[in-house]
């Protein structure tokens, strides 16, 4: 009998931002398979016996090609293994988990997605951005900065966003900063928008940040911001300035 393949959202970090069915699968798995991003307080949720294999990619650096981790899922599936497949936040979100759901399907082996907090909602939430707001945003995108921006083909352009009245959420974009911030601008965006970034949200490693458009690149750089972050653009993020409670309500030795 093949096993089955759960393709679960781990959320953004704070252990209890997982989903009630990501917590009671976790307890169920023989095998649990998982990335850099999901944190050890939602690894021990799974059974002492469980296996844990760990197929993280790390900064663009990689420890397991995406091949071999679609093989090894459908391996463990064959043995008839019941397998968790954890991804940090959602895994319909920037993580790959459409190529592996396709991959199964190929293989014929039955999965389930369990959805989970993708980063830009939590760090909207915990950084106090509403990524709407009636009188501010009506839309959202989700990005990737982490194409090369000036690569030939690059399917995102930066400038047709530039125009946009809407909230970007920009995943994985702290190497391109400056030539995100710099195309948007030469699509229009004004230079005096709003920009907040914020890393590692909701852990306790959580920082925030509050510049412009113009120097959010620089501001980021020489206050050290990196990856895991999410960039948020446009005038939401300045309510940051009077919304922040997460960052507030810790203890000021922790905060950045
Ligand atoms: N599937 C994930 C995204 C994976 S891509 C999701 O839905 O959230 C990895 C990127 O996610 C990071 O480079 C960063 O941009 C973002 N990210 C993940 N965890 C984060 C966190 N706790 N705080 C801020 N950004 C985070």
């Amino acid at each position: 009998m093949t096993g089955l393949i759960y393709l679960v959202g781990a959320g953004p970090g704070d252990p209890e931002l997982l989903t009630v069915k990501a917590r009671r699968l976790l307890g169920e798995a023989d095998v649990i398979v998982h990335d850099y991003l999901v944190p050890a307080e939602i690894l021990a949720l799974a059974r002492p016996e469980a296996e844990r294999i760990f197929v993280g990619k790390k900064g663009g650096g990689f420890c397991c090609p995406q091949s071999t981790i679609e093989e090894t899922l459908i391996q463990l599936a064959r043995l008839g293994k019941t397998v968790v497949r954890l991804k940090g936040g959602d895994p319909f979100v920037f993580g790959r988990g459409g190529e592996e759901a396709e991959a199964l399907v190929a293989a014929g082996i039955s999965f389930e997605i369990v959805p989970g907090v993708t980063s830009a909602l939590a760090a909207g939430a915990y950084a106090g951005i509403p990524l709407t707001h009636r009188a501010l945003s009506s839309a959202v995108v989700f990005l990737t900065g982490h194409e090369d921006p000036n690569k030939p083909g690059s399917n995102l352009r930066w400038e047709d966003y530039g125009p946009l009245q809407a909230t970007l959420c920009v995943y994985m974009g702290m190497k391109n900063l400056e030539t995100i911030a710099r195309r948007l601008q030469d699509g229009g965006m004004p230079a005096d928008t709003p920009v907040a970034v914020i890393q590692s949200a909701t852990t306790g490693a959580h920082r925030q940040m509050l510049a412009t458009l113009a120097d959010i690149a620089q501001r980021a750089e020489r206050e050290g911001f990196g990856a895991p972050a999410i960039v948020i653009i446009g005038a939401v993020a300045a309510l940051s300035e009077n919304l922040a409670w997460f960052a507030t309500a810790r203890p000021a030795e922790l905060r950045s």
